[in-house]
């Protein structure tokens, strides 16, 4: 990783067009961010790739898009009422609020695993060890209590018609909900997947690293559903399959790391989780989790609902209900460690420097940029060829400033590809290509350009 801090890539995501602060115009919205034309694209395209490796090209996953309000009752089933909390304190001093569990990690010089722990356990240690406040370096918390991170809100316009309802924290519920509906209009046969990719909201006590941690983000998520005593030969499967994904969009070997939480650490319901984690500037995080949540989830739902959701295996003639294994990705994570990975400052051979966005290609906001060589000779052309490309790839035009200041533009935002109209170009349709990472040049006919840069900017 080149020495990109997170201030150096906030503004570089602003200047760039990548994300804006959200509501700035009205001072902001603490921690809440908007994607700019070129965050929307690398935003579209991580998810294009999940989805083409994760549910077109898997021979067992289908998809689903599945609401956000889901019936209360699902929250409950699931223990998202009860369970889904993070232990908070506060700070008496300075009123400010903090969790514990994270107080002590960016405390500890070792590192240091607290999943699992108790709420008792926490308070001491941070007495113990004299884990002051942040903020104002006091050591005098409240106890700590149990914060639901739901966001709830009411359904309904009639005030006694009115009822408490949920934005769903994470997506996977509904695909819990449709597990039969899926089954049965598809006719699958275990194994099978089914994946979706939407919005989920929590009301985090300490949002913050940027768009790390925020408290509306989305989810790429796939429950995949076999046979009791086969999840665990799907688990390494998929870790297998997650890890690969995430080096096909350009992230090292050495800025990623598994991490298996111990079995002390599993929550209730898992028999085996392990969270992939990227080297973010602050050190290893989370970025995805993948766990093993044996059929707690559609017992759950088959207990509260009343329904069943048992599976009928006709090779043994069974019914049971299937086990789980869930990948479960931020794309804001993944787009996150994917800029980290991919900005270089570069010197050039004639001692200029550049930013080379080094993108994956098929990552590329932009595949193409079409530039004329000089706007008075060329820009009739180049523009027939903007019209031309852009049927095909998202594509840029810039006519505006020396074409080697252009250039630069483009390797800032991670342009793979600028075809260059000269006069070769307008008089015999012969075009130069130019390669972001090398900077060669190619020459090709119109007819040509198409087929290569479709070869040079497909995921596979
Ligand atoms: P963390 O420990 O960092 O809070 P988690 O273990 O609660 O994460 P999961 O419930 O496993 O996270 O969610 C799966 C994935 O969803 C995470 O690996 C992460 O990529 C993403 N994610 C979860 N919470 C957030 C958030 N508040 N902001 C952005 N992405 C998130």
């Amino acid at each position: 990783m080149s020495k990109f801090t997170m201030e150096d890539l906030v503004n570089y995501a602003k200047k760039w067009g990548f994300v804006y602060q959200g509501s700035e115009i009205y001072g902001g919205l603490a921690n809440t961010w908007d994607y700019g034309p070129l965050g929307v694209e690398l935003k579209k395209n991580l998810k294009t790739a999940w989805w083409k490796t994760f549910i077109q090209q898997s021979p067992y996953n289908v998809g689903l898009d599945s609401s956000i309000l889901l019936n209360p009752d699902t929250w409950k089933a699931s223990g998202h009422i009860d369970g889904f909390s993070d232990p908070l304190l506060d700070c008496k001093a300075c009123n400010t609020r903090h969790r514990a569990d994270k107080l002590i990690e960016e405390h500890a010089e070792e590192e240091i695993e607290v999943d699992g722990w108790s709420e008792e356990k926490l308070f001491e240690y941070i007495n113990q060890n004299n884990v002051v406040c942040p903020n104002c370096g006091a050591l005098n918390y409240t106890d700590i209590r149990k914060f639901n991170l739901m966001f709830k809100t009411t359904q309904g316009v009639v005030d006694d018609s009115k009822s408490d309802i949920y934005l769903r924290p994470e997506t996977a519920q509904g695909i819990f909900l449709n597990f039969k509906n899926i089954e049965r209009s598809m006719r699958l046969k275990l194994p099978f997947g089914i994946g979706q990719i939407g919005k989920s909201f929590r009301n985090e006590i300490t949002p913050g690293n940027f768009i790390f941690r925020t408290r509306e983000f989305e989810q790429m998520e796939l429950e995949f559903f076999c046979q009791p005593n086969t999840e665990l030969k799907w688990f390494d499967y998929w870790k297998k399959t997650s890890k690969e994904f995430l080096l096909k969009q350009g992230l090292s070997e050495e800025n990623l790391r598994l991490k298996d939480h111990k079995p002390e650490q599993l929550s209730h319901y898992s028999n085996a989780t392990t969270d992939i984690e990227y080297k973010f500037p602050w050190g290893f995080d989370e970025l995805w989790g993948i766990a093993s949540r044996t059929d707690y989830d559609l017992k759950q739902h088959q207990t509260l609902s009343g329904q069943t959701l048992t599976y009928h295996d006709q090779e043994t003639n069974e019914r049971y209900l299937p086990y789980v294994i869930e990948p479960s990705l931020g794309v804001e994570r993944l787009f996150l460690s994917v800029l980290l990975e991919s900005y270089k400052e570069e010197t050039l051979a004639d001692g200029e420097t550049r930013i080379n966005m080094k993108l994956p290609a098929h990552l590329a906001p932009y595949k193409v940029a079409v530039f004329p060589l000089i706007k008075k000779y060329h820009r009739e052309k180049a523009e027939e060829i903007f019209t031309f490309i852009s049927d095909f790839f998202p594509t840029t035009y810039d006519e505006s400033g020396n074409i080697g200041k252009r250039y630069r533009r483009q390797d800032a935002i991670g342009t793979p590809f600028v075809i260059t109209i000269d006069d070769d170009g307008r008089d015999n349709d012969i075009f130069t290509v130019r390669d972001r990472d090398t900077m060669e040049q190619v020459k090709l006919k119109k007819a040509d350009l198409v087929p290569y840069l479709i070869k040079k900017t497909r995921y596979q």
